[in-house]
């Protein structure tokens, strides 16, 4: 006895179930140590306790036990074993071998198993049954689910929440709201499903009402019912509601448990609420995955971007192993700030927890290499990925589109196509966005006409801004016009924006004009069409007017986005803003833009003082348009990166044409390629020429 409990204890303390059971299967003493495994508390530790389960229990706690601890496969194992010997399963055995089956999603192993229970006599057994149903939806066979739950001859309270969350789980609505009025009896079990069917589906006004309808019931909330409405809340971004609920899991004593509070960080972050995200984070006793990548998103999807790579080295730090909620979480901060080094730490950091096949992890990856300027090797790990799906195609073509390799991102979209990968409406964003910037007129218009035949995609929004975009830019300005007044949509400012940027392209001061004065009243505080109308002056030398609208900016008090850019270097990221004197290297950063300056005045450049409006508050205008963001973060780059190297930058505005100009020059002055991501798209600068043309 003493041996075994020695070992008991030590396997049982190391968790290794799979030693144990090799020491099981060749000991004699092999029945009772099935039990040791089973009785956590007293495993080992007293032999009466031993003695006495000894004579209840045989095999069926091994198999619970390999279940519990994720061993499906010697759950089932086990039970061929059982089956080759005079032990019979019984009905406990079957409750315990099915979830086994669910987890591995073996529905054949299942439906053998269904086979013993018919000819066991046991499909009379509520328990069984519902073992039985439970697998059957949960590996998507929600029919043969509702036969059984059909023939039940008595039906629990467990049986009608697992047909619900059949329904619930597959999506099926209606049915799912079916079952949920003809229960007899609701407890918080089946609200909560009803909740989460609601949530998942993106019926989140659904959910809401659900909740509050099951408070009116007084039926008891639980952790998982405050965990499916969070999401719910956070998707409207109704900040005030998500308080409410906070204040409910206060009340009801679950604010400490990690999963809730993580669900709160969520909502918070996605409301809008960055800071009460932080102090949830903070205040937490303990931390999960979960929370820390909830903080990751949170700050990701607020935008600020160093926060979250931060956090995610801090998790690292704490011990905690990311997974592909993580990765997929951190890495558009990366492709954001366009820090490329990071990113690709972060590839090596996926490489080693072996989530590349993950194919969720890849796209983003995908579009972390396309969106930090790293096309090729963005098109290297897409050919790379074996599985492949609509998410990581999108990201490719979208990377092409971006990056003005149009003709490159409609040859992918036929090989999407001959791959039997199925678009949806985000690759039409990227296909539509590549035909425009290729300026395919004919071909956009064709794609365009494919969304609704043959493949059914509502165009949205989006495709009616790529549209206008298309046909604005290629100069067909009555008729991008004539597209947005015939829209069957109310079309939103941002159709009228791009029309007023078609019109500063070609030079069409009168359409721009009647457009820029439609967004005005559209939109009063929007600074953005006064900056466009005064570049459409600009262009046409009317500086009276120039200044007229600059007048009215101030007058108005409008406030303009201020310019920011991002430049990575030695793994830290940069960030400048227009005139920005902040950084701790200011001064060489100054010194090197007046050095640059006097090169490139010797090449021919001389700075357009005109087109100031672009980036920065206008009293500092003139003085400081050699001090863009972007001008700041290359002179950066090049006091602290190798010759030769090439500069990315990232910028949140679209970048001005004295910038754009100046930055022409100084490729050609100091002889490297920079890479500028401005709002809109990539430029690569090399030689003295960019690769968008000068038509962005
Ligand atoms: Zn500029
Ligand atoms: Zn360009």
């Amino acid at each position: 006895m003493n041996t075994i409990t020695h070992f008991s204890r030590f396997y049982h303390k190391m968790g290794s179930i799979t030693h144990l059971a090799t020491f099981c299967r060749e000991s004699r003493f092999r029945e009772k140590l099935f039990i040791l495994l089973s009785t956590h508390n007293c495993c080992a530790c007293s032999s009466a306790c031993l003695q006495h389960l000894h004579t209840c229990i045989a095999k069926n706690t091994l198999s619970e036990a390999y279940q519990r601890q994720g061993y499906p496969h010697e759950a089932l194992a086990l039970l061929h074993e059982m089956q080759q010997t005079d032990v019979q399963p019984d009905h406990f055995t079957f409750a315990t071998v099915l979830p086994a089956c669910t987890k591995m999603g073996a529905v054949k192993e299942g439906m053998n198993i269904h086979q013993s229970i018919i000819e066991g006599g046991f499909l009379s057994d509520a328990v069984v049954a519902n073992a039985l149903m439970d697998m059957y939806t949960k590996c998507g066979s929600i029919a043969k689910a509702r036969e059984l739950f059909n023939k039940m001859p008595q039906k629990n309270m467990v049986s009608w929440n697992t047909i619900l969350a059949g329904y619930a789980q597959s999506g099926d609505l209606d049915e799912a709201t079916r079952v949920f009025k003809e229960m007899p009896r609701r407890d918080t079990v089946s609200w909560t499903s009803m909740i989460a069917a609601y949530a998942h589906n993106g019926l989140a006004e659904n959910a809401l009402n659900t909740f509050k309808q099951m408070q009116l019931a007084g039926v008891k909330t639980d952790s998982t019912t405050f965990v499916s409405i969070l999401p719910a809340s956070a998707k409207i971004g109704d900040f005030e509601q998500g308080m409410n609920i906070h204040q409910r899991i206060i009340e009801s004593g679950f604010s400490s448990e990690v999963v809730v509070a993580s669900a709160l960080i969520d909502m918070y972050a996605k409301c809008g609420s960055i800071r009460r995200a932080r102090e949830m984070f903070e205040k937490m006793p303990q931390r999960n995955l979960f929370s820390w990548t909830a903080m990751i998103a949170g700050y990701a999807q607020n935008g600020i971007f160093e926060e979250a790579l931060e956090t995610f080295i801090q998790m690292k730090m704490a011990g905690l192993k990311p997974d592909s909620t993580t990765f997929s979480s951190v890495l558009p901060a990366c492709a954001k700030m366009g820090a490329l080094k990071q990113g690709m730490d972060i590839h090596r950091n996926i490489i080693q927890s072996g989530l590349l096949s993950d194919v969720l992890v890849a796209s983003a990856l995908v579009d972390m290499y396309a969106k930090c300027g790293s096309i090729h090797k963005a098109r290297h790990l897409f050919n790379e990925v074996s599985k492949q799906d609509t998410v990581l195609w999108n990201a490719m073509i979208s990377g092409y589109a971006m990056h003005g390799y149009g003709k490159d991102a409609l040859k992918l979209f036929e090989l999407m196509k001959q791959a039997g990968i199925y678009p949806d409406h985000v690759t039409f964003v990227g296909i539509l966005f590549a035909t425009s910037h290729a300026g395919l007129v004919d071909k956009g218009c064709k794609y365009f006409n494919d969304m609704s035949d043959p493949y059914c995609i509502m165009p949205t929004m989006d495709h009616y801004v790529c549209m206008v975009d298309l046909i604005g830019r290629a100069g067909y300005l009555e008729k991008a016009f004539n597209f947005i007044i015939k829209m069957p949509i109310q079309p939103a400012v941002i159709l009228w924006m791009c029309l007023l940027g078609a019109c500063k392209l070609h030079k069409d001061i009168r359409l721009g004009l009647f457009t820029a004065t439609l967004v005005f009243e559209l939109d009063p505080k929007n600074a953005a069409p006064y900056v466009l109308l005064s570049d459409i002056y600009a262009k046409g030398d009317r500086w009276d007017d120039v200044q007229k609208i600059r007048k009215l900016i101030k007058d108005k008090d409008i406030k303009k986005i201020p310019g920011c850019s991002w430049i990575e270097v030695h793994k830290s990221v940069h960030a400048f803003c227009a005139g920005d004197r902040s950084h701790p290297q200011t001064r060489e950063i100054y010194a090197e833009l007046e050095k640059l300056s006097l090169a490139m005045k010797a090449g021919g450049y001389f700075p357009d003082s005109r087109h100031v409006l672009n980036d920065v508050e206008e009293e500092e205008g003139e003085m400081f348009l050699c001090h863009h963001s972007e001008k700041l973060a290359i002179a950066f780059g090049l006091l602290n990166t190798s010759p030769g190297t090439t500069i990315r930058v990232v910028k949140n505005l679209r970048v001005c044409i004295d910038c754009h100009t100046a930055t022409k020059f100084i490729s050609k002055v100091v002889a490297r390629e920079i890479i500028v991501r401005d709002a809109n798209r990539f430029h690569h600068f090399t030689h003295g020429q960019c690769s968008c043309g000068d038509y962005w």
